[in-house]
């Protein structure tokens, strides 16, 4: 594939050096930061389209599962290219599918986490020594923040019961991974996220993570309208099984958060099958496991 976004393990810097190789190539492409990482960096929000009617796209929650930051990225720029040529994405007219809508896509959610995963200690900056110590040396499968919160366990949706539910499980403080945090949105990286979504109007949004080849779509209880059809296209379209979470998965993550918030549809889709990270060499084919339901989410 001959594309700007490489399947490559990337650093904080490359991602930013890509963002900024998008911006210039597709003028119509716009990009701000909705805010700062515990370490300072930049939470970048792409932009495509002019209309109110936003489709929020997410990616990267979690340090280990970097190569959605490229998924997403990848998106955007095939987007692009189909709009700039008045051309098809995954078989669908793209200015056609835009009209009504705008796209915003946060490929990063957790600079910090990622940055630990892809370059180990040397990513952890001042922290590297109290990183070390919570992951045994094991920086790779790091997906929590740079202080050791699991952005997806600090939602403000069923907090109280996951907080019991980690202390259950041995976890009583920050670690690589479920740790949900002090609090509801105590990590800048959620306060991001919840403060974007209560700014625009988001219609539904779409979470990527990986992995397991999976679709999650309610929240307990909570289905709301349109959701489980809008599920059974996406699960048609991927080839992917429709699942509900149990345990340690329940509650706290941002498509719980954005479901119960707005009673609008939210889902987490976890790309791909093995061990994370997965391979970056597998970039181009898991994207073309999740193109369709990408370019359905935009639609519909
Ligand atoms: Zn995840």
């Amino acid at each position: 594939m001959n594309t700007i976004i490489p399947a490559a393990d990337c650093e904080y810097f490359e991602i930013k050096r890509l963002i900024d190789r998008l911006l210039a190539r597709y003028s119509f492409l716009s990009c701000r930061s909705i805010g700062r990482s515990c370490a300072g960096r930049d939470i970048f929000c792409l932009s495509l389209g002019k209309s109110d009617e936003h489709v929020l796209l997410t990616a990267a929650t979690h340090g280990s599962e970097h190569i959605t930051a490229n998924i997403a990225l990848l998106f955007a720029e095939q987007l692009c290219a189909a709009l700039e040529k008045g051309g098809e994405i995954a078989g669908i007219d793209a200015r056609k599918a835009m009209l009504g809508r705008s796209l915003l896509i946060v490929p990063l959610c957790n600079p910090d986490g990622c940055e630990i995963s892809v370059k180990g200690e040397q990513g952890a900056g001042y922290m590297a020594g109290k990183i070390r110590r919570l992951c045994g040396g094991d920086f790779t499968h790091w997906n929590a923040n740079l202080r050791g919160v699991d952005i997806n366990h600090n939602f403000s949706a069923g907090w109280r019961e996951l907080h019991q539910l980690e202390q259950k499980s041995g976890i009583f403080g920050p670690g690589p991974t479920r740790f949900g945090g002090p609090y509801p949105e105590s990590e800048p990286e959620t306060r991001a996220l919840t403060s974007l979504c209560r700014e625009n109007h988001i219609c539904h949004a779409v979470a990527l993570h990986t992995q397991g080849e999976v679709i999650y779509w309610s929240y307990g209880e909570m289905q709301p309208p349109h959701s489980a059809k809008m599920a059974e296209i996406f699960a048609a379209e991927s080839g992917y099984a429709l699942d509900v979470p149990t345990g340690l998965a329940v509650g706290g993550g941002f498509k719980d958060w954005f479901i119960s918030e707005f009673s609008r549809p939210g889902f987490t889709v976890e790309i791909g099958k093995g061990q994370n990270p997965l391979p970056a060499h597998d970039l181009y084919r898991l994207f073309g496991d999740v193109l369709g339901l990408l370019t359905l989410s935009v639609i519909m």
